[in-house]
């Protein structure tokens, strides 16, 4: 196993930048996730750890080796890939071997090290399948499988769980956590899903646009973003923002582009006087009968919670709450918002101030 270094890593495609000079330390068997929307660079950014992309500036190590230079097959790594890539004529077993087989590995070798990875992955009785005998999750789970076998230093999955349906998609998640947590190999994983990143890594890469936004553990990341970006795109339902500024007269008063009057807990003097966004995410609000009254526009409920669409504050604004709530659309509900949990981010540079 190896840790992985990005320094000051940049790639463009022809004149166009598309990674704008990022650092990232992997930490040997660290579990970490590039998340962002489409186009962000994150696939490039492992193709580049991978030596399917070459880099245009920087360096990438991986243990204490620079790879720039070095070919894939020489990177020590495994990569499985959102379409699995199985060769269709091959059983599993074969599929699983075939890397094995083409380093000259012994077959006693290589029957056990398939024989192992296939008892870890429940593909036992699968070994003398095709892939098309096989189910989506099946097929995703012998491509981990062949990356198994060969005991990589590290591990590269991008997007793997695109293809699986929302049920399949959640238990695939847990099983490689679960391998993870069992092989501890050092992984980088790619997803544009911000709730498989925070499910699953030690440490979520925030990229967008060819930079890192913002590097973390998941909790962290929600409750400290540094910037809207970040706070936009981590948590689901997203947090709501909300124009304004503050009072001048009451800094705890944060005024929104309605009029009305939001409570902020601890106004940093940099917010004063200063264009702001008013930063609440769905849980912080409480149904309150002493609260503000606002009309509900939208209301979902799960079973498990209650979400709502009401409009306050210039906006639309979601709410997420544990009990169940009767009210219709059109009627009034009464609010209140837990101070201590609202952000205050400068609206022109998009910094979190609070
Ligand atoms: P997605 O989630 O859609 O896969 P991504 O974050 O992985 O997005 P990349 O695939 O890394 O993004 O692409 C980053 C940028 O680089 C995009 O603007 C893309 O169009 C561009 N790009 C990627 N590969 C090439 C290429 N071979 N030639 C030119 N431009 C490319």
């Amino acid at each position: 196993m190896a840790g992985v270094d990005f320094v000051d890593v940049r790639k463009s495609f022809g004149a166009f930048p598309v990674i704008k000079g990022v650092n990232i330390e992997i930490e040997d068997g660290e579990f970490v996730i590039l998340v962002g929307p489409s186009g962000c660079g994150k696939s490039t950014l492992l193709r580049m750890l991978a030596g399917l992309e070459n880099i245009s500036a920087g360096e990438i190590r991986i243990g204490d080796k620079v790879v720039n230079a070095l070919p894939p097959k020489d990177r020590d790594i495994a990569m499985v890939f959102q379409n699995y890539a199985l060769y269709p004529h091959m059983t599993v077993a074969d599929n699983m071997a075939f890397s094995l087989m083409l380093n000259g590995s012994s077959k006693a070798e290589i029957d056990k090290r398939v024989g192992i990875a296939a008892g870890i992955l429940g593909l036992t009785k699968l070994l003398d399948r095709y892939p098309r005998q096989l189910s989506g999750g099946q097929r995703q789970r012998v491509a981990m499988g062949r990356a198994i076998v060969r005991d990589p230093q590290v591990f590269l999955f991008d997007e793997p769980l695109s293809n699986l349906d929302a049920k399949l998609r959640v238990a695939m998640r847990a099983e490689i956590k679960e391998l993870h947590q069992r092989l501890k190999t050092t992984t980088v994983y790619v997803t544009h899903d911000q709730i498989e990143a925070m499910t699953m890594a030690d440490k979520i890469v925030v990229m967008h646009d060819g930079i890192v936004e913002q590097i973390g553990a998941p909790l962290d990341l929600y409750d400290s973003p540094a910037n809207l970006f970040v706070a936009g795109f981590i948590g689901s339902p997203a947090m709501n923002m909300i124009k304004g500024r503050l009072d001048p007269q009451n800094p705890n008063s944060f005024i929104a582009a309605d009029g009305m009057a939001l409570p902020v807990a601890r106004p940093p003097s940099a917010a004063r006087g200063r264009d702001l966004i008013y930063g609440l995410r769905p849980e912080y609000m409480a149904l309150d009968p002493n609260g503000f009254a606002v009309t509900v526009a939208v209301i979902e409920p799960t079973g498990y919670e209650t979400q709502l669409i009401v409009r306050f504050g210039g906006t639309d604004v979601t709410c997420v709450f544990r009990e169940r709530v009767t009210a219709r659309p059109g009627e009034a509900i009464h609010l209140s918002i837990d101070a201590d949990h609202v952000h205050l981010f400068d609206a022109e540079t998009g910094v979190r101030l609070i």
